[in-house]
């Protein structure tokens, strides 16, 4: 073992600590980690392995010995609810031996006989759900263990948690547990749309299924095709005394339990199952990252306990990344709708978990040279967890002698002009918005597409019309007339009528989509919506400063300079008034904007907890009442409206800036009129 010295054991230590809470905030609140679970696992390991070795530097607040917290920072739009038993973390592991290790430590406490049992690990997000009388009553995340989110109303439309139990012996209340995920399939559909749209696609299907259970919107949730596997029951006094016992009487109340699992009558049985679905998990419909092994008994596992983070009585067994190596054939420079420049990394096909792997993305050019990557070198690439393979490394020693260092373009690929580098995100830009040919048609595919405008044109149509001539700007998709496409080829009196109708349907598209159909850089469908909702029409979100936008949900500042841009550009104001003079929503459609009174006008309200109606109904009677809702609390806050399990971090900034802090029922009265 190496010799340590004190002092830099424990500035390692500190170190460690301060990167591993970062990276637990990055996969468990922002759903966007950005190092592997791997490398994630390997720092860890390296600070409990200084920690066990300097006990002195030990610490109750390490993540060593914290389960890593998904609560959600401001508590926005959901309720903290405390756990009846802690939803804890797994040890794991990535090897054999350590796996001899655990089973010599639960004989060693074991009084007689006893079995595993083999789990698939599914990687997705956990979740809790309260049943009582046989009914669905609240589901929660893990949280940090001891306190989790209220999602119950998020989980609703995902069909496999089934709302009302059926069967025999349904104990009265109990807790089941299980995980939340993303089918590949939903999972590339959801990439795809975002990619489209300008957003950026999730890296795995893990972040997605955990970013979309934190929506603020259900109707969103349930676009996502969630599904979830339950694995463990909880309550006092179950009449069972095995784990896969329990299991199976949950499969047969309803629940969705996996077929996968086994029990495994010793330590063989176990290494057996991990060598098998480490080959046959790369066919699931769905990812995994590993293996769950269970103490079976659960007289044993009591006796067994938990550790602050663990239970003593299961580990996990997590596969290596998969990793493949080949050669780099030639780099493109693709140009995305918005005009960004990404280096695309064309390979020698290879297998790679399932798939064919022939291109992976270079992100941008700090990413290109911090990899040091050349056309003709050989590369690592990976696939553990991300499904959008990634360059990892280059083999150096077998590099030749004559390969050159690509050179990132200085002008854009498609049109010539020279790029622009955007210093916040590392990325090049095409500028030429207007007339790049690559950003104009993008920016049509990306209007007409289902959940923008829903106009019946795909790629090829946009492409064709487009050569033809027929369309330049947005509006001009309003001019075609029969006669501009009959005779174009592929075209008859039937796809023409079709396709024309699409378009004049479009002009009842409601506000929000219409938003995200513009294709404002950085705006998804999410953000549209909620700046829609906001704002209540174009006019007064184009008015907007940064700094008023900065104040609704969910918007940043990466976001908010891109509306104040796009509106600060006399073409795109050009182009609006055009699509509102054919005929385009630019407003909240009725009920939502109808404006009761100016009862709110010039306020701005923070709203924090549950109400008699649902947020979004309270959104909208606050908006409909002249009034501006923003996500947190500051000194230009007017009140900060608190229903029913409100956040605490509100209150106490509310009290510490004196900002009033007012119930529904008050809320209620000042919009009929009454003053304060
Ligand atoms: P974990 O994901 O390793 O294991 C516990 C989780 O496994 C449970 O909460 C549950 O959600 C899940 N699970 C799936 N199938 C299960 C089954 N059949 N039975 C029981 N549980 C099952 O632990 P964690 O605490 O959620 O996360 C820690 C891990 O997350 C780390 O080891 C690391 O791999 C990864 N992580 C990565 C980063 C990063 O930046 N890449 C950051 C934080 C954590």
């Amino acid at each position: 073992m190496a010799k340590i010295s004190k002092s830099f054991a424990k500035e390692r230590i500190k170190q460690l600590r301060h990167e591993l809470e970062e990276h637990n905030r990055n996969y468990y609140v922002l759903a966007t980690p950005i190092i592997s679970d791997f490398e994630y696992d390997m720092l860890m390991l390296e600070l409990q392995g200084l920690e066990a070795r300097f006990p002195e530097f030990a610490s109750e607040d390490s993540p060593s010995r914290r389960v890593g917290s998904d609560l959600t920072d401001t508590n926005e739009g959901f309720v903290q609810v405390e756990h009846r038993y802690p939803m804890l973390s797994l040890s794991n592991t990535y090897n054999e031996e350590e796996l001899y290790e655990f089973h010599q430590r639960v004989a060693n406490v074991a009084q007689g006989p006893f079995s595993y049992s083999c789990e698939l690990k599914i990687d997705g997000t956990a979740i809790c759900l309260i049943y009582r009388e046989g009914r669905l009553a609240q589901a929660i995340t893990r949280g940090d263990g001891l306190k989790g989110d209220d999602v119950s109303r998020n989980i609703v439309s995902i069909e496999s948690i089934p709302h009302i139990l059926n069967g025999d012996n349904i104990p009265t209340e109990f807790e089941i547990r299980g995980e939340i995920f993303m089918p590949y399939e939903a999972f590339d559909r959801l990439n795809s749309e975002r990619t489209e749209s300008g957003e950026t696609p999730f890296a795995n299907p893990r972040n997605a299924a955990s970013g979309s259970l934190k929506l603020l919107d259900p109707a969103q949730v349930n676009e996502r095709g969630l599904d979830c596997i339950l694995y463990h029951l909880l309550g006092d006094d179950l009449p069972f005394s095995t784990h896969s016992e329990a299991i199976e009487a949950a499969g047969s109340w309803g629940f969705n339990v996996s077929d996968k699992s086994i029990v495994a009558k010793n330590i063989e049985e176990v290494i057996n199952y991990v060598e098998e679905w480490d080959e046959v998990r790369k066919r699931l419909p769905y990812a995994t990252d590993g293996i769950v092994i269970k103490v079976n008994q659960l007289d044993l596992q009591r006796q067994l306990g938990y550790t602050a983070k663990s239970p003593r009585w299961a580990t996990a067994f997590k596969f290596k990344p998969e990793e493949a190596l080949t050669t780099v054939l030639s780099i493109d420079y693709q140009v995305g709708r918005t005009g960004a420049i990404t280096p695309v990394a064309n390979l020698e096909p290879v297998p790679l978990s399932g798939t064919t792997v022939r291109r992976a993305s270079l992100h941008n050019l700090d990413q290109m040279e911090l990899l040091d990557i050349r056309v003709g070198d050989l590369v690592f690439v990976e696939k553990g967890g991300e499904i959008i393979p990634k360059i990892t490394g280059v083999e150096f020693s077998k590099r030749h002698a004559d390969v050159q260092k690509p050179v990132f373009p200085s002008a854009c690929p498609d049109c010539g002009t020279p790029l622009e580098r955007d210093p916040e995100q590392a990325r090049h830009y095409c500028p030429n918005s207007e007339g790049c040919p690559t950003q104009i048609k993008g920016r049509f595919i990306h209007f007409v597409s289902r959940k923008a405008m829903d106009i019946l044109a795909g790629e090829a149509t946009i492409s064709l019309f487009y050569d033809k001539g027929l369309i330049r700007t947005l509006p001009d998709l309003y001019r075609l007339k029969a006669e501009d496409i009959l005779g174009l080829e592929g075209w008859q009196q039937k796809s023409v009528d079709n396709l024309l109708s699409s378009i004049e349907q479009s002009k009842q598209v409601p506000f929000e989509r219409v938003l995200y159909a513009l294709g404002i850089r950085h705006i998804g469908e999410a953000t549209a919506r909620v700046a829609a909702n906001a704002f209540g029409n174009i006019d007064a979100l184009a008015s907007a400063s940064r700094e008023e936008l900065m104040q609704i949900d969910d918007f940043g500042e990466i976001m908010a300079d891109s509306v104040v841009a796009y509106f600060a550009n006399q073409t795109n104001r050009r182009m609006i008034e055009e699509l509102r003079g054919f005929g385009i929503q630019f407003a909240l459609s009725g009920e939502k904007i109808t404006r009761l009174s100016d009862r709110l006008a010039g306020m701005t309200i923070v709203i924090s907890g549950n109400f008699s109606i649902s947020r979004e109904e309270m959104k909208a009677l606050i908006a409909a009442h002249g009034g501006k809702i923003v996500s947190s609390v500051s000194g230009k806050t007017t009140y900060l409206l608190a229903g029913e399990k409100s956040g605490p971090e509100k209150l106490k900034r509310a009290e510490k800036l004196g900002i009033k802090v007012i119930t529904e029922e008050k809320f209620l009265k000042i919009i009929e009129g009454e003053s304060l």
